[in-house]
């Protein structure tokens, strides 16, 4: 499906553009829209905000509720394929459009992705080890929690984000009063792990099962978000990269994944202690769509995960991207707007390689992602000389 042709109404003068549609308004819409404007595309995005990221560049915007019969029937009737840019998107409204028109990824791959439990067994499917957990949905679950699960994480298997939906928990007193605080939902008591590091892996798989994907990227957490990620050859041990991307792999292959994926990886501090030998790598979480971890693509590499994301959407052939620059990105969050005072954009600027990218937000708060800075450079040295010398102009602390 190219840009400018409609299948049947292909052809010059009929007036067709190609559209693709995005379920969902915020930054990763946005960057969606963009790649795919930037190839040729229309644009719909549907979210039930007025002003959304996505929704303020898009060439429409159908405001309505993701459930919204006629909001989603909208959707199709002007939308060649659609694809989702969150999680959260109710699987029944991508049931609706999936029945119509090209839906990637699909509505079974996402209901994985946006519950734990699901996400978990899918892991364990693959032979992909998961720290130790269990599921907790009732009382008597509850109580069985196993000793050396604890101290852990408990985690509401739907909902949550950034930290968000989770809490710690020391012993069994804990764990009784943070599921009694979470209402009792459905959950996962997750080990607490002694992590060495974080990675990420993002693949693009087409409707063909043709998979590429980008290197591992070096995550580095403060508060349950995303604050640096480093992009660069030499930022794992070449084993631990191998082992990722093939773990990668084999989720979305066994899910017969058509879109961007990305997936969560946790290295154990085991294999540091005893020189040489390489930590264990634990799959955390997936991300059924192009993920914070991946932004640094954009300025980095010749392909980046949005277009890849237009590709797999449009059925066009998928090529192993290219990274050029070694890279170290920066999450913006609201944190840095203190005050209502805006960053130094003209000192961070000044820096060479530096690339900044807004989302559009028009109210900043705490932890919210209100963009992005990737430093890009011939070195990674220099890179990381410049992402330092930016974190300082910006208030965020050295990594
Ligand atoms: P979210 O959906 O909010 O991203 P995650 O499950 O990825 O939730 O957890 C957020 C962060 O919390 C992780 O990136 C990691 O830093 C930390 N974390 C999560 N689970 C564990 C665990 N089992 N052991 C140690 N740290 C963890
Ligand atoms: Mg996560």
């Amino acid at each position: 499906m190219l840009p400018g042709t409609t299948g049947s109404n292909a052809g010059a003068g009929s007036g067709q553009q190609t559209t693709l549609g995005v379920m969902g308004g915020g930054q990763l819409g946005r960057m969606f829209v963009q790649a795919a404007q930037a190839m040729g595309y229309f644009t719909v995005v549907l979210d039930p905000d007025v002003i959304s990221p996505a929704g303020l560049v898009s060439h429409y915007h159908i405001q309505a509720d993701y459930l919204d019969e006629q909001g989603l029937a909208q959707l199709m009737q002007r939308c060649a394929a659609i694809t989702t840019e969150f999680e959260n998107v109710p699987a029944p409204a991508l049931i609706t459009l999936g029945a119509h028109r090209p839906v990637a990824p699909s509505a079974e791959a996402v209901g994985i992705a946006q519950d734990r439990i699901k996400e978990k067994a899918h892991f364990v499917r693959c032979g992909v080890p998961v720290a130790p957990y269990a599921v907790i949905e009732t009382p008597t679950q509850l109580a069985e929690v196993a000793d050396d699960l604890l101290p852990g994480i408990l985690k509401t298997a739907r909902l949550g984000y950034d930290g968000k939906g989770q809490a710690r928990v020391n012993n069994r007193a804990e764990l009784d009063a943070a599921w009694a605080e979470m209402k009792n939902v459905a959950c996962v008591l997750e080990k607490l792990l002694p992590l060495q590091m974080e990675c990420s892996v993002i693949v693009a798989r087409g409707w063909d099962g043709a998979c590429v994907n980008f290197a591992p990227q070096l995550n580095l957490h403060r508060d349950g978000i995303l604050a640096v990620t480093q992009a660069y050859e030499g930022n794992m041990a070449p084993a631990l990269v191998q082992q990722a991307v093939k773990a990668t792999k084999s989720i979305a292959n066994e899910l017969q994944y058509v879109g961007v994926l990305c997936v969560e990886f946790f290295v154990l501090q085991d294999g540091a202690a005893a020189a040489q030998t390489l930590g264990t790598l634990i799959v955390n979480e997936m991300a059924p769509r192009p993920h914070n971890s991946g932004h640094y693509t954009l300025d980095a590499c010749d392909l980046s995960q949005f277009e890849l994301q237009v590709r797999t959407l449009a059925g066009l052939p998928l090529v192993q991207p290219r990274q050029h620059s070694p890279a170290i990105m920066l999450n913006l969050l609201g944190d840095l707007w203190a005050g209502g005072v805006s960053p130094p954009w003209h000192q961070v600027l000044a820096l060479p390689g530096a690339h900044l990218h807004l989302y559009g937000k028009l109210k900043a708060s705490k932890g919210r992602k209100m963009g992005h800075l990737t430093i890009t450079g011939a070195t990674v040295a220099e890179v990381r000389a410049t992402a330092l010398a930016a974190a300082r102009l910006l208030g965020i602390d050295p990594f």
